[in-house]
């Protein structure tokens, strides 16, 4: 079990069970919502998210044709998760939001087209030009575990 919360500590929340995966996103809108260079993702199944305390507001984003639910504190506004309603299942936590940040890290690197040129990349991660299929991250993840 992990916990984590937003930066003004008004939300507090929990994760229980496995991640399904973790990876860093190199795209230009990743790089815009953030205001920095990528952003971690980790993917979770939406029933493993428990909100402890404080209040979420959501914003609607378009994300290449898909209405994405951002998911923030509504004091602070630090992102927390996001999720779609085309994939109720799950959900994209914001994972630098737990309390403890070392027991994770992302097993690929996706959007290195549009990457900034001073990023230096660990070799064992996988690494992706583009946007790779769902499965295959949580297939790496899953093999990361296993190793
Ligand atoms: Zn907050
Ligand atoms: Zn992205």
């Amino acid at each position: 079990m992990h916990q984590g919360g937003c930066e003004c500590h008004s939300v507090r929340y929990q994760l229980t069970g496995e991640p399904l995966t973790c990876y860093a996103c190199h795209c230009t809108d990743c790089q815009t919502s953030s205001g920095s260079a990528f952003t971690l993702s980790m993917i979770v199944n939406s029933e493993n998210v428990e909100v402890l305390e404080g209040e979420l507001a959501i914003n609607l984003q378009d994300t290449n044709g898909v209405e994405v639910k951002r998911h923030h504190c509504a004091q602070c506004g630090t992102a927390l998760w996001y999720s779609a309603d085309a994939y109720p299942d799950i959900l994209a936590l914001k994972p630098g939001t737990f309390d403890d940040t070392r027991w994770f890290r992302p097993i690929a690197h996706l959007w290195l087209r549009s990457a900034q040129p001073w990023i230096v990349l660990d070799e064992e991660s996988s690494k992706y030009q583009k946007q790779p299929e769902m499965l295959e991250l949580f297939a790496l993840w899953e093999r990361g575990r296993s190793a």
